[in-house]
């Protein structure tokens, strides 16, 4: 189901929205009482751009308002009660526009919460979070803080294929091909699939995993260059839109797709280039402030 309005998702009687370490997460399609709202899987897009400017924010997506999908900028749009609801954090590479949030939310959530802050990574991008970000000298060990037994954040390294369990969640990291270690994730809340790629470019990685699900029901994919940058896209291992549709003649499956990831400046372009090379597909360019329901 496909649905970007909460208003016709479907209610249930007595069943509760996901849970987080055992707590009901605090998400705002929850409504306490005997009929609650039950939306499968609710993604709200707090960045989506491959960069900054007035009203575009980088690469955050919460769902069902505890997990956090990147920690770029988007993340500071939060109001405080929302973020002290996210408990997992699932991060696809090390780049800034991913994880910059993070640091800042360490600050924020420090001495407010009662529960870790648990960031799932693969080792390689914990591993340049440990040696160039929480290192006391660009941001505080928050690993550590307030203390080596009850710290702020825990890195949890993950391995790609391995199913994680969050709650009614089930997510799956692949490995996706950038410039530096990348996944992307499969979101399985039983009733519809979601895939995000964060950045990539062309890869076998991607359609291998995807091929292998036996449903895919919306596919949020990056293209941040204009085709006539394709040079620089190579280099910086990313999709121009005649490059995303080459790759798409990989996939079996025939997704919605959520766009994202344009550099500033280029979306009307992209948008553009897009309804050429796209033909045929369902998809939106995605903003700040979109909600995928499932
Ligand atoms: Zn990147
Ligand atoms: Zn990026």
């Amino acid at each position: 189901m496909r649905n970007d309005s909460i208003a016709t998702a479907r209610f249930r009687i007595g069943v509760r929205p996901a849970t987080i370490h055992g707590r009901i997460a605090k998400c705002p399609c929850y409504i306490p009482g005997s009929l609650e709202l039950l939306t499968a899987m609710q993604i709200r897009i707090l960045g989506c751009s491959g960069g900054i400017g007035p009203g575009l924010r980088t690469t955050s997506l919460l769902v069902d308002g505890a997990v956090l999908i990147d920690a770029g900028t988007g993340v500071g749009d939060l109001p405080a009660g929302e973020l002290a609801a996210i408990h997992t954090v699932l991060l696809t590479h090390s780049h800034l526009d991913h994880v910059c949030g993070l640091a800042f939310m360490a600050d924020n959530l420090f001495g407010e919460i009662d529960h870790p802050l648990t960031v799932h990574a693969i080792p390689e991008t914990l591993a340049v979070l440990r040696e160039h970000v929480f290192n006391w000298r660009l941001w505080p060990d928050f690993t550590v803080l307030p203390d080596a037994e009850h710290p702020l954040i825990v890195l949890t390294p993950l391995v790609a294929g391995t199913r994680l369990s969050i709650g009614a969640l089930t997510a799956t990291a692949f490995r996706v091909s950038h410039t530096v270690p990348a996944v992307g994730y499969i979101l399985d809340a039983g009733d519809g699939v979601f895939a995000f790629t964060g950045d990539t470019c062309a890869t076998e990685r991607i359609w291998t995993a995807l091929n292998a699900l036996p449903r895919l029901d919306h596919l949020m994919i990056e293209v941040a260059f204009p085709n006539q940058e394709n040079a620089l896209a190579e280099r910086s291992r990313h999709f121009t839109p005649i490059g995303l549709r080459d790759e798409l003649v990989k996939l079996r499956h025939r997704p919605m797709l959520h766009l994202t990831h344009a550099k500033p400046g280029t979306e009307a372009v992209i948008a553009e280039q897009c309804a050429v090379a796209l033909s045929g597909w369902q998809y939106r360019h995605l903003r700040t402030g979109d909600q995928i329901v499932i």
